[in-house]
Parts: structure tokens; C-alpha cells; sequence
């Protein structure tokens, strides 16, 4: 990013406190979580003010009121940590797991992190702008991650390329850029890569069922790819294959807690973890397939814990979605894989950069 430094000195927007003192204008981005939501601080030369997570709990579980001070708190958390006053805040970005609309509001049957009714067919970005007292720009947190992550990759060349990420987290995340912007759709829907049906002739097993996914589908990516993917359908079945494995007694107890303990041993080799995630890179792989014949993008991203794993761990991983993704030659020619970068922090950097382009659309990386 910023490899044209050279090209300042441009103009930068300051605004002037109350003492006179004039600051550097930013924008701040704000991921919210499950349980933590944190915060970051993007000046207009297009450099993150803040290095390291600042979060707080995100309180999203009792309610919006409480998750609105969240919030606010984590805004004010991260201004202090760049040394910027609230008065040189121009904007906020904003996302928050969905499913939610392009602008904000939380689905009506609730969602996985939003269960209480007041969250249901809540607008969040309204109502942080209402309690922040500035302009919200919105974003679910797989684009935002999928923003950042293209931004990081290319950055001044980020406007005349494309790229498609796939986020492996609870469910499977993650967005469509094109040409720089995130592709959002007609009803906010665009990007929901995990559930894209991906095709399972030679993907599963003889006697291994259709894996179902929380939507409703069978067959799609989530199904596979994913944490509840493991817990619901790839963990139980490759029990039946390995009965003796030392995770069979915490599966008796708790699926979920022994789905969590597979990377562990697929970073030590362990068999049955490796058929585990074989078929996860298999299935990321052949939507990767089906992205290249829709947008034919400049680069395919992977992101999530497991390649923020072990590295040897993580080149396993992605050169097996490489392998498992077939394109044509001149698609070969031109594209790349790559890992999406920082992401922990990737959602609050990318609602960020958001927030600086919605608010500036002339700004750019190329500065
Ligand atoms: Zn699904």
C-alpha cells in the first residue's frame, strides 16, 4: 500500500478545535462481534492511526442500547490511541455480521449474534449515526474484511482490479470486489459465497451424506467450509471412519468443543483432520471455479483461523484450494492466491476505507 508516497505532497482536509489547534481529518472504522467490537483510525494519506486491536465487549447480547454504547466506547478508545480529537472525525465505518441489509438493518428473523427480538429488523447504522452524531457507512463484516483485504493487496492499482474472498469463521464470509468497490446487489445479498452450491460428486465420500447448512441448503459452502460445517456434517462423519480417535470422547460430549479442536491436530498432521480440511479446501476450490467463470477475478483470497495458523499449515491449505480450483490458461497467467491480511483487524480497517470513500469519493490509495 502507498508505494507512490512520492507523489505527496496533496492537499489534506484539517479541521480546527476549539483551541485553534487544527488536526489531520479521519475517518473511524468499527467492527462489531459477537463479543468484541473493535475499532480503528484511517487518515486521509490512507494510514491506519492505530496498530494493534482496540476493542471492548461488544454487549451485543443485551441489546442494542447497550451495544450502541459499546460502540461508542470503542470509538472513543481508538481516538485516543491515534492522538486524533473527535472533532477531526469526518465519518464511521460500521459493520456487524449479517444477515443484514445493504444498509444496515438486521434481518427480520433475527441472526445467529443478534437472537433478542429488539435486535430483529433493527437499523444499526441508524442508529449509530443517531448516537454518534456523524455520517454511518454500513457494511457486513465478510465485505468489509474482503475490502480491506483487496485494498491491502493492491493497493494504488486497487481500482483497476478484482478479487473474490472466502472467509472461513463460524459460517464461511466474505465479499466480491470489483474494480475496487464491493459488489453489494439489488437486495444487499451479493458476496454470500457460503451459500453457493458447490458440486459434491468427488468431493465427499461413498457413504457420506449431503452436509446441510444452517440456511436451509444442502450442498453449499458453508455446509463444508466452515466451523459449524465441521460440527454439523465433516466431524461426525469421519468419526464413523476413525471410532478410535482421541476426539471421539469430547465429540460424546460436546460436538462443538471437539470441532474447535481439530485445527490443533490438523497443524499436527493428524489423519482424520486432514480429510477434514482436504474437503474444505476441495469445496472453497470449486466456488473459486464458479467465481472464475462469473467475474473472472484478478486474485482469490482465502482468510480466517485456519490460515492464521501454523504457516506450514496455512501453504498446505491454500495450495490445495489453488489446486482444487480450475481456470482456464489465460486465467492462470494473470491470477493470483493469496491469504486475506491482519484479519482480526481487517473489518474495522475495511469499514474504514469504506467510510473515506463513501464520504471522499475522489480519494484514493494512489496518493
Ligand atoms: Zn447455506
Amino acid at each position: 500500500m502507498g508505494s507512490n508516497r512520492e507523489r505527496l505532497p496533496r492537499t489534506l482536509l484539517t479541521l480546527v478545535d476549539k483551541r485553534g489547534t487544527s488536526h489531520a481529518a479521519v475517518v473511524v472504522g468499527i467492527d462489531v462481534g459477537g463479543t468484541k467490537t473493535n475499532a480503528t483510525v484511517l487518515d486521509e494519506s490512507g494510514a491506519f492511526l492505530v496498530d494493534t486491536m482496540v476493542e471492548t465487549s461488544s454487549r451485543v447480547a443485551e441489546g442494542p442500547d447497550a451495544a450502541m454504547e459499546a460502540i461508542a466506547t470503542a470509538m472513543e478508545l481508538a481516538l485516543a490511541v491515534a492522538g486524533a480529537p473527535r472533532t477531526a472525525v469526518l465519518a464511521v465505518g460500521l459493520d456487524t455480521p449479517g444477515p443484514a441489509s445493504a444498509t444496515g438493518v438486521i434481518s427480520s428473523k433475527g441472526a445467529n449474534n443478534f437472537q433478542q427480538p429488539p435486535w430483529w429488523g433493527f437499523d444499526v447504522r441508524a442508529a449509530a449515526e443517531f448516537r454518534l452524531g456523524l455520517p454511518v457507512i454500513y457494511n457486513n463484516d465478510g465485505n468489509a474484511a474482503a475490502l480491506y483485504a483487496h485494498l491491502h493487496l493492491f493497493g494504488s492499482e486497487s481500482d483497476s482490479r478484482s478479487s473474490v474472498s472466502a472467509i472461513v469463521g463460524t459460517g464461511l464470509g466474505g465479499g466480491v470486489i470489483e474494480r475496487g468497490h464491493v459488489v453489494r446487489g439489488a437486495a444487499g445479498m451479493a458476496g454470500e459465497l457460503g451459500h453457493v452450491h458447490v458440486p459434491m460428486d468427488g468431493l465427499l465420500e461413498a457413504d457420506q451424506p449431503i452436509p446441510q447448512c444452517n440456511c436451509g441448503f444442502g450442498g453449499d459452502l458453508e455446509s463444508v467450509a466452515s466451523l459449524s460445517g465441521i460440527t454439523r456434517n465433516l466431524l461426525p462423519y469421519w468419526l464413523t471412519r476413525y471410532p478410535d480417535h482421541p476426539l471421539a470422547d469430547l465429540a460424546a460430549t460436546s460436538m462443538a468443543d471437539a470441532a474447535k479442536a481439530v485445527r490443533g491436530y490438523g497443524e499436527r498432521g493428524d489423519e482424520l483432520a486432514l480429510k477434514i480440511f482436504g474437503q474444505q479446501t476441495a469445496a472453497i476450490g470449486r466456488m473459486f471455479t464458479i467465481a472464475a467463470n462469473f467475474t473472472d477475478p484478478d486474485a482469490y483470497l482465502v482468510g480466517g483461523g485456519v490460515v492464521e495458523s501454523d504457516p506450514d499449515f496455512r501453504d498446505w491449505f491454500v495450495d490445495r484450494v489453488r489446486a482444487a480450483t480450475t481456470l482456464r490458461e489465460e486465467q492462470l497467467a494473470v491470477a493470483q492466491f493469496a491469504v486475506v491480511a491482519d484479519l482480526d483487524m481487517a473489518g474495522a480497517r475495511g469499514s474504514a476505507l469504506a467510510a473515506m470513500r463513501a464520504i471522499r469519493p475522489e480519494w484514493s490509495l494512489d496518493i
